[in-house]
Parts: C-alpha cells; structure tokens; sequence
C-alpha cells in the first residue's frame, strides 16, 4: 500500500506530512465471525494490509472484526513507505499529540478517544453489556484479566447489509406475552409472573423495572441443567407447532439461536429483549448498562476506546451473569433507530448521544468530489468501495482504494474525489463535543 508520502522519521518534526498517515490494522478470528470467502472483515484486512506477509488470509478461519484505532488489544500500525519499520498508532500518537487537537488532548490525553470497527457476523454474538465508567474502573480493578481496561464503551452499530440483533428489554405487553412461554415459566418465580400481570400501562416502567430485574436474574442464573431441559422442551415444541401455525418472528429467532449454542441460556433470554432489524444506512447504539447481542449481519462499528464487556449467555466465553444481572437498567421499549443528518448531497452524519464519536458515511458516485470540512479533532478514514483520491492543502495526493485506512490529524481539511464510486467511512470525536466545549 502507497499512502503515506513520507517515508522517514523526518515526518515527526515536519507537520505538514503528519495531517494524513496510512495505517495497517488488526483483525480478530472471533469464532462468531463471517467465513473467509464471505467475510467483508477478511476483504478489507487483506487489501489494507497489501502485500504483508503476515497477513495472509486463513481460509479456515472465521474473519470477525477489523480494529481502526489504537487500543493495546488489535493495535493499528503506521505505514511508512517502503520501510519494514512498524510504529503503533498509540506509540506515534504520544509522539505527536498536536494531530489531536488541543481539546481532545486536554480531555482525554495523548490518545484516541474512540476505536473504529467492521464486524462480519456469521453466528449471534453473547448477550452483552458494557459497564459505565465507574463499574468499568471497579471490574478493571477487581479482574484485570477479564476487564482489560477502565474505561466505559458506548457504542453505534452502522448497518451495511441488513444487519439483526436484540437490544433492551421488551415492552411490558410483550413481557406478559413472554410470560406464556412455558419454558420461561418454569424456570422463574411465580410470584414474579404475578406481579407482572398485575401492572398496568398507567403503573409506568418505574414499577417493572424491579420485577423484570428478578425475572431476568431467575432465568440466567437457573441451573445449566433446567435451561438445558428447557431449550430442549421449547425446540420440540415450536417444531411441532410450525407444522400446523406460522411461528412469530422471535420464535423463529429463538430456533436459530437454540441451532447455534444449543442449551444456552441466551435463547430463552432472547424472549425478554426486543429484535431489530437495520436495514443499510440504519444505525443502532448501545448505551451504558444496556443489554444486546448482534446477531448477523456486516457494520460498521464505533465505540469508546474499551474492550470491557459483561457476558451472560450465547458465548463459550467467560460468563458473568451476577455482575450483568445487576448492571442493566432495565429500561424498556424499542431502541431508537438513527438514520443519519444529510450533511451535503453525498455524506450523512450519524451523532449518537456520546462525545466519544460520530460516524459519516460518504457514498461519492463516479467521478464526483467531496469536502470534509476540517475539524478540531482526528478522523480515521476507512474506504469500503471503490478508489479515488484523498487531498488535503498540499498539492499531493493520497490515492485511496479498498481496504484502506487513513489517520487524518485535527484541522486539515480534506477532498476526496472519486475515480469509479467510492464509499467510504469516516469517524471522529463528536461534533457536540466540540460545540459545548
Ligand atoms: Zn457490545
């Protein structure tokens, strides 16, 4: 890959040639992840990482996520031309602060305060939540070695193919139909099903959240054995009662899920959170303490540099059930869907409620131009279709195709023209961030 047109370290006294840097990624063989052959994740890797030996693609392997940022877990690289040496983006970060801008060093330090994903999702990750920043710094504290850091992780999941996953809990009229359920009957208490049936809407969600907190906590910490019998009696009986009714939508959800992790948990969990579908273009985003899993599909993903996750069900992985039950807000009804602000004919901006990060998307037909105006924070740049330019003030150009990715420091301005279309992704902090401070 040709991007970077420096190739020295004369570039860490020369600002100019700092405003754009290449950069390698990471890529994570999660289990969950898309094939090989169809993982969009494995696409992006290997034409990012362009003749590197090391990153051969596997065919045998699930190609989960690709990592655009610098946390120690899946550190991006600068690409210096036609030099073998690999400097992480956090240790050239350190070195150069200025690409941050003042604001976002005096806030956060000498580092990026958000880290970019692409996720290519074969089979449904673990129903998860993420801790809040001052849950994140006990864990971190108390289990290093599971909670690898103290930060908080709110995160936004950008749709590129129809993406589905659950996220929050249902409303309460959906709750008292999941309370007909016979297999999630007879692993909670019956006097919490009671109770449910005795609120009404006027009650409010005040008074739910209680009882669906203990209902929650009845089904994951029910025995393996009971959930194994219970998956088992509930996968028996929707198969016999498809052959003579259509089964709902969350029905047949649950009977993908039970094919995936067969005596989990997480498929009688599934009942109690609502399922969304995005289409493309949709995004979907996850605060503190809010309970989700995604469940297929391939998107865009940005969050608050973390890897702190709490797990409870649909994973092989470490479980934490006591620490998610007692995290989770419980608040209910469907999420809110962004769909992003037009902000010129070609880029939409989606700005969720943290001052982390934003996410554009630029779709630039053949042959067109766009400008992303300069901003006082850093961007990365990742192209998912198709080639073109990059170019700041200097006359030289950045050609951009596929699989690249692009460090872009705070306040250059940058046009990006495109040769065929070009799609590409562009996130940063916040824009709000900036405006209130
Ligand atoms: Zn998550």
């Amino acid at each position: 890959m040709e991007l970077a047109p420096s190739n020295s370290n004369q570039q860490h006294e020369n600002n100019n040639s700092n405003k754009v840097q290449g950069l390698h990624c990471s890529v994570k063989n999660y289990e969950w992840g898309k094939p090989c052959r169809d993982s969009l994740v494995a696409k992006l890797f290997s034409m990012n990482s362009g003749s590197l030996q090391s990153s051969q693609l596997d065919e045998d392997q699930p190609y989960a996520e690709l990592w655009m940022g610098s946390h120690v877990s899946g550190p991006s690289f600068i690409v210096f031309d036609g030099s073998q040496q690999r400097v992480t983006l956090k240790s050239w970060l350190l070195e150069n602060p200025n690409v941050l801008g003042p604001k976002v060093v005096e806030k956060w330090g000498g580092d990026l305060p958000f880290l970019f994903k692409v996720l290519s999702v074969d089979k449904a990750l673990s129903i998860q939540a993420h801790p809040d920043k001052e849950l994140a710094r006990t864990l971190h504290k108390l289990h290093p070695d599971v909670y690898k850091d103290g930060n908080h992780k709110p995160e936004m999941a950008l749709a590129v193919t129809e993406f589905e996953a659950l996220c929050g809990f249902v409303t309460l009229k959906e709750l008292k139909a999941v309370l007909t359920v016979p297999e999630v009957v007879e692993l909670v208490v019956a006097e919490n099903v009671n109770s449910v049936l005795q609120i009404t809407d006027e009650d409010g969600e005040e008074k739910v959240k209680p009882i669906l907190k203990s209902l929650f906590t009845d089904i994951m910490s029910a025995g393996k054995e009971r959930v194994a019998g219970a998956v088992d009696r509930l996968r028996s009986r929707l198969h016999k009662e498809s052959q003579v009714r259509q089964l709902t939508e969350k029905e047949q959800l649950v009977l993908r899920l039970e094919k995936q992790y067969p005596s989990d948990v997480g498929v009688i969990a599934a009942f109690f959170l609502n399922h969304v579908k995005l289409a493309p273009g949709e995004a979907l985003f996850l605060g503190a303490n809010e309970p989700h899993a995604y469940i297929c599909g391939e998107c865009i993903e940005c969050m608050a540099t973390s890897d702190n996750v709490v797990r409870a069900g649909l994973t092989p992985k470490h479980r934490d059930v006591q620490t998610l039950c007692s995290m989770l807000t419980y608040k209910q009804g469907s999420p809110e869907i962004l769909r992003g602000v037009p902000i010129n004919q070609y880029v939409n901006k989606y700005i969720p409620p943290f001052e982390e990060f934003e996410i554009d998307c630029c779709i630039l037909p053949q042959g067109e131009k766009v400008v992303f105006p300069a901003v006082p924070g850093p961007s990365i740049f990742l192209v998912t279709v198709g080639e073109g330019m990059m170019t700041t003030e200097s006359p030289k150009g950045y050609p951009i195709t596929e699989g690249h990715v692009l460090f872009v420091a705070a306040n250059t301005e940058i046009t990006v023209s495109s040769a065929p279309q070009l799609h590409l992704f562009r996130t940063g902090v916040n824009s709000r961030f900036f405006q209130d401070s």
